[in-house]
This record gives structure tokens, C-alpha cells and sequence, in this order.
């Protein structure tokens, strides 16, 4: 897609947004209540749907808009988490999806009137050694049971769909511990209280998330996505595109960050001065701007390579850990720049504070992708 093409969307979203302005995001924090206005508002103007093929009835984008899309949304001052995983788990179901899944719920999921919104993957004792879920689907006749828990299932209250991830094969059984995991597409309308049970997690940000416990939960044969035992593949396949989205995201929340400390060293007076005139207050401003910039690029390959088809993992990651660092770095140098202000809610740079941290840890910490790095890019020996 054209650098035009990119900056008209921008523009669309950023008109969106301002329809949202912090006090909206401000008031949803305080009570820690879900965007419902904001989600239907960005799904009505077509761009929570963008990846869906315009035969499914979306707009048939790619993913460098979306990514522009979502780093609009927080370079205004909002937040993208309340309905992102509909973008990033939208590759697993247009690639690995069957002709009737996608007929079925793809027009739903355009129009709204379906939210696919929830991504079970993470268990309470596996953390982010994902093969040793202990989550099973077995097979019975026409439908698969599902046992177990996952934890930190965002949106599952505000979804209507649920890519889950759950061991088909015990691992024992299985010839590689990749191997014996399957996707499944859940309707969590059916579901709930028939074996699904759903409880909020409260967080230090306002992020929906829940923890999810399945008890003998059957789910049609028609569930499963592609083939029994290569979910892992699929959802890895995902995780790239995940990785690339949210690091659009962390560039937004870097550049909210850097305006909002720029403008207010501008106009701050202390001394007799602004206090950016001070090289101690606009030096770490400027940098965290050169941070920004060089992630943004990263993610920009990414995306692009993403879109062509070509293995994209190690960028990905790059992208994610660079973008993640750099909104971390003007999250910090915007609340010192300033002062106790930063600290006062009207401000909102709190908020975007402890929203943005959340981006060293999930949905791939840190670490993990210097392992990734050294091991698949480096060739140094797996250290886990
Ligand atoms: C608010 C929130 C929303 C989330 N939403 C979702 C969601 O919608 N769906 C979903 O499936 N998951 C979700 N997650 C889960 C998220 O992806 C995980 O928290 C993340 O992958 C880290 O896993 P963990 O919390 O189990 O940490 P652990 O795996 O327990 O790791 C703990 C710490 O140890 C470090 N560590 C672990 N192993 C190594 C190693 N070998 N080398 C070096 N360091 C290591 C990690 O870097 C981390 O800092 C969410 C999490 C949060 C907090």
C-alpha cells in the first residue's frame, strides 16, 4: 500500500478518534469498563473489518493498514487492546479456515454483529512454554470435549468467538511436543454456562481480560480449524502477525507520548524559562523520537514482508521488542518531563503509562525475543 494510501487512513482514524477524546478513555479507566461505543464506532467505519476479503463483505486491506489503523488509535490517546485480536487472529481463520467457517462468520465479524474478539492460548501452569498446555479436545463422535483453564483471555466478556488452542494428541503420544495441538473456532454464545464459565481479572490498566475454565464444554466437529494436530503451526503463523500489530501500537503510544512531553516542555515555565530549553529535559525527549523513528521502520518491513508471504519471524519480534522499548522509553521521559503533573489523572500520560507497559510482557515478553534472536538468527545455543 502507497505511503498516500497509509496517511489517508491515518487521517480517517485520527478523525474517529477524536470523537473519543481522554476524558472518554479517562472515564472507562476509572471504571474499568469496556469501549463498547469506541468498537462500534471503528467497526461501523469498516476498519476493525479491513483484513476481511471484500468477497466476506470487509474492505480486503492488508496488514501494513491495519497497523496504521491501530497506530492511530494510539497516537491519539486511545487504546486498541479493547479489539485488536479480531485483526491478529484474523490470518489463522482466512488461511487455515475452512470455505464454510469463513462464510459463516466472516460477514458476521464485518458488519459487527459477530465479535471474534477472544484468543484462549495462555494456561496458569504453561506461561509461555505453550506446548505444555494442558487444555485437551477429545474427539467423541460429532463433537470435541474441551477440558482445562487458560488465563489472560482478553475480551472473553466482549466476544462472541474464541480461537483457542487446546491439545488434541497427549504430548507423550505426540512425535514432536509441537505436534497434537489443535485450533478451535469456540461460539461462546452457546457456550457459557454449558461447560464455559468466564471470570474477570482485574489489571493495573482497564483491559477486559479474564480467566477461562472449560468443564466437559462440547463443541461442534465443525470447530476445529484445518487439521487436527497442526494448530501450533497456525498459531504461530498468527503470533507474527500479533507481534507486528501491537508494535503499531507501541509507535503510536511512543508518539502520543513524545508530543504530549514536547508540547508541555514548550509551554512549562519554571525559572523564567521553558523548561525544554533545558538539554536535561529535551535531550531524553529526542531521543526517545530517534527510538521511535528506527522501531516505526522495523515495523514497516515487517508488515511489508508479512503482506508478500516471506518469513517474517525474526522482524516481527524486532519490530515488537524495538516498538515496545521505545514507548517504555517515552512513556518514562514523558512523566518526567512532567513533574508531579504526570502523576495527576487529567493529564492522562499516567494512563498511557501503565497502559503501554504491558508491552514488555504480552503477548511475547522481552526475553523471549532475545531467545528467539540468538537462537533462530544468531545461531547460538537454545538457552531454554
Ligand atoms: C493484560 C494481559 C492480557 C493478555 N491477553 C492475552 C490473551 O488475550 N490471550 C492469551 O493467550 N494470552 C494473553 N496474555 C498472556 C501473555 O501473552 C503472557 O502473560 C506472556 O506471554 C508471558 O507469559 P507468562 O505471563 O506466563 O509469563 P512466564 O512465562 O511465567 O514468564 C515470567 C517471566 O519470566 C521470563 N522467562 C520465562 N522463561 C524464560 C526464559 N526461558 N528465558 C528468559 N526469561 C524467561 C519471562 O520473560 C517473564 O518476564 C495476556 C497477558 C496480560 C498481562
Amino acid at each position: 500500500m502507497s505511503e498516500t494510501d497509509l496517511a489517508a487512513i491515518r487521517g480517517a482514524v485520527a478523525k474517529l478518534c477524536a470523537s473519543f477524546p481522554g476524558e472518554y478513555w479517562r472515564t472507562l479507566d476509572r471504571e474499568r469498563r469496556y469501549p463498547t461505543e469506541f468498537v462500534r464506532a471503528l467497526t461501523h467505519a469498516g476498519w476493525l473489518g479491513c483484513l476481511i476479503p471484500e468477497d466476506y463483505g470487509g474492505s480486503g486491506l492488508g496488514l501494513s493498514a491495519a497497523a496504521a489503523v491501530l497506530e492511530e488509535v494510539h497516537r491519539s490517546g486511545g487504546n486498541g487492546a479493547a479489539c485488536h485480536a479480531q485483526m491478529y487472529v484474523m490470518g489463522t481463520l482466512l488461511r487455515h479456515g475452512s470455505e464454510a467457517q469463513k462464510r459463516a462468520y466472516l460477514p458476521g465479524i464485518a458488519t459487527g454483529e459477530l465479535r471474534l474478539q477472544a484468543f484462549g492460548v495462555t494456561e496458569p501452569t504453561a506461561g509461555t512454554d505453550t506446548t505444555s498446555l494442558r487444555t485437551t479436545a477429545v474427539r467423541r463422535g460429532d463433537v470435541y470435549v474441551i477440558d482445562g483453564q487458560k488465563v489472560w483471555t482478553s475480551r472473553a466478556e466482549h466476544s462472541d468467538l474464541m480461537l483457542l488452542l487446546a491439545r488434541t494428541t497427549p504430548r507423550a503420544e505426540a512425535a514432536r511436543k509441537t505436534d497434537g495441538l489443535s485450533v478451535f473456532l469456540v461460539d461462546m454464545r452457546e457456550a457459557v454456562g454449558r461447560g464455559l464459565t468466564i471470570r474477570p481479572l482485574r489489571t493495573m490498566m482497564n483491559h477486559a481480560t479474564t480467566e477461562v475454565f472449560f468443564d466437559a464444554l462440547e463443541v461442534p466437529a465443525a470447530a476445529l480449524v484445518g487439521e487436527e494436530g497442526k494448530g501450533f503451526r497456525y498459531i504461530l503463523d498468527g503470533m507474527n502477525a500479533e507481534r507486528i500489530l501491537i508494535a503499531a501500537e507501541c509507535v503510536g503510544d511512543a508518539r502520543w507520548f513524545i508530543a504530549k512531553a514536547s508540547d508541555y516542555a514548550k509551554t512549562r515555565e519554571v525559572f523564567g524559562r521553558p523548561i525544554g530549553q533545558n538539554q536535561g529535559v529535551q535531550f531524553p525527549i529526542a531521543r526517545a523520537y530517534a527510538a521511535t523513528e528506527a522501531a516505526a521502520l522495523m515495523v514497516e518491513r515487517a508488515a511489508s514482508m508479512y503482506e508478500r508471504g516471506e518469513s517474517c519471524g525474526a522482524q516481527a519480534n524486532m519490530a515488537k521488542l524495538l516498538a515496545a522499548d521505545a514507548s517504555w522509553q517515552a512513556a518514562d521521559t514523558c512523566l518526567q518531563t512532567h513533574g508531579g503533573f504526570g502523576f495527576a489523572e487529567d493529564f492522562d500520560v499516567e494512563r498511557k503509562f501503565r497502559e503501554t507497559r504491558l508491552y514488555q510482557v504480552a503477548p511475547i515478553s522481552t526475553n523471549l525475543i532475545l531467545a528467539h534472536l540468538a537462537e533462530h538468527v544468531l545461531g547460538l545455543p537454545r538457552s531454554y
